[in-house]
């Protein structure tokens, strides 16, 4: 099936060959970034009255979940985070390099990391607080910086940075992805360049692996080192487009594709899958810990563990929780590729049937966000008016009545609809791979395991939940 190139549109081709696009997409992140550094540290410490807490935890996870539905993984590549590049290329000068570990060369760092910040945002409330929001988003400037000076270009997006994975993760079943028009065109080229990066030098090409200090035209390469012709996942692709300057051959494409495509067909890395699976299952804990069932929970474990030390209450549960989602995959999983006569050892069966989490996990996290979306979206008028006016730069009076403006008994059924159509996707995924398997059976095993989850996870959401960052009063 011949799929739509987005780059055969003239307008959108010129703006992405353009070598300072990128820059043009960062800046207003930035902006967004500054203000909220600013009204963080310096504005009112009030959550649903606060820039930081509105823009961070109620908006910026709203549009970035929305983008990645209908277009892809724009987050990333308007990400104002790697603005540090300039600054840190010239710290590369006087600084060590080290290569990243090799045992580090995987999602298993990142997913420990994600693990961290989710319960760094319940133990500090982090939605509630404008002066930690503000730490966090300096704090993930300077980890950006000091990542991207001591290794290698693109190290912190593939394997440091929660946000660019947990994007990655999700932009799996988005509808567009990076491929090469023609691969015959890839065989014959010399340079691999969409890789190795090119520049253009009076002595002729070369690729800036081979004349990294050449003097020319110069076009960086995939800094996560993805191979054009070989892409099969969105996984890892920051939609920087480095690809589409560097292949001088114009056969780079931005195609639209059926957005389960690669779920249902893609060979990934166990760790990849796992990232999935963590996804879903902290997703689901993020919202858990959002309503009462909660709390009597952990009050059952203070009393079994004799201890009311919050951390300790948050990260048993926490643990226990993903911990469980991880035994119960690893055996469905097992006992799926029992079914279908497959024996291969349990992450190789995870590998296989896991991919049905990709589409489950954008679900999870896509309802949970578009319940705080909705309900503070017009906050983000007069939390903005607010700043700025702190600045001095005055936009007029903030009304503060468009806070509530979104009728409440739309948000379960909207919730409902979208862990739906995710179980739906889900069960496309599972059907294609017991198809190739040739035992349906197997397919029906996961998918009641999933049947399950999201049959819990809309008990969950159908529970009163803490209206965070927002003017409502709780439902
Ligand atoms: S996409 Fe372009 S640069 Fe990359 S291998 Fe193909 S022809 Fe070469
Ligand atoms: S250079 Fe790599 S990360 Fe950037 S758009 Fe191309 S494939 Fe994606």
């Amino acid at each position: 099936m011949k799929l739509l190139d987005l780059l055969r549109f003239k307008p959108l081709e010129r703006f992405v060959r353009w070598r300072y696009s990128r820059f043009v997409m960062q800046v207003p992140l930035l902006l967004v970034a500054l203000l909220a550094l600013y009204d963080g540290f310096f504005g009112r410490q009030l959550a649903p009255k606060n820039f930081a807490t509105v823009s961070v935890w109620l908006h910026y996870r709203g549009f970035l979940v929305l983008a990645i539905a209908v277009l892809g993984n724009l987050f990333c590549a308007a990400c104002p985070m790697m603005l540090v590049r300039g600054p840190t290329r010239w710290a590369k000068r006087f600084l060590p390099q080290f290569a990243w570990p090799r045992a580090l060369r995987n999602k298993y760092f990142v997913i420990g990391l994600t693990l961290l910040y989710l319960f760094a945002y319940e133990y500090w409330d982090l939605w509630e607080s404008p002066w930690l929001t503000a730490w966090l988003i300096l704090g993930y400037f300077v980890v950006a910086f000091v990542v991207d000076a001591l290794f290698p270009e693109g190290t912190f997006c593939k394997y440091v940075c929660p946000l660019g994975n947990f994007n990655f993760t999700l932009s799996t079943v988005s509808p567009t992805q990076i491929t090469a028009r023609d691969p015959k065109v890839c065989l014959s080229c010399e340079g691999h360049y969409c890789v190795n990066g090119r520049v253009e030098t009076p002595e002729g090409r070369k690729t800036l692996k081979e004349a990294p200090d050449a003097e020319g035209l110069r076009f960086p390469g995939c800094e996560t080192k993805l191979y054009v012709p070989q892409i099969d996942s969105n996984m890892d692709c920051t939609l920087c487009m480095n690809c589409v300057r560097a292949c001088p051959y114009d056969n780079v494409a931005w195609k639209l594709r059926a957005p389960l495509i690669e779920a249902a067909w893609a060979r990934y890395k166990t760790d990849v899958v796992w990232l999935g699976v963590l996804l879903f299952f902290a997703g689901f804990m993020n919202a858990l810990a959002m309503v009462p069932p909660y709390y009597q929970i952990a009050e059952r474990l203070s009393a079994l563990l004799g201890t009311r030390n919050e951390a300790v209450l948050l990260s048993t549960i926490y643990l226990l929780w993903t911990g469980l989602g991880l035994f119960l995959t690893v055996g469905v999983a097992a006992l799926a590729d029992r079914i279908s006569g497959v024996k291969e050892p349990p992450a190789k069966a995870v590998r296989f049937w896991g991919a049905g989490f990709f589409p489950l996990a954008f679900a999870m996290w896509a309802g949970h966000y578009t319940f705080h979306f909705l309900t503070g979206w017009a906050t983000i008028i007069p939390v903005t008016q607010q700043a700025l006016n702190n600045l001095g730069i005055y936009v007029g009076e903030p009304d503060w009545t468009l806070a509530a403006l979104v009728p409440e008994n739309w948000l379960y059924p909207l919730q409902v609809i979208i862990l739906y159509i995710g179980l739906l996707a889900a069960s496309y995924v599972l059907f294609r791979r017991a198809r190739a398997r040739n035992s349906f059976a197997a397919g029906a095993v996961v998918f009641l395991y999933f049947f399950l989850l999201v049959a819990l996870a809309l008990w969950v959401l159908a529970q009163p939940m803490e209206m965070r960052g927002t003017l409502l009063l709780p439902q």
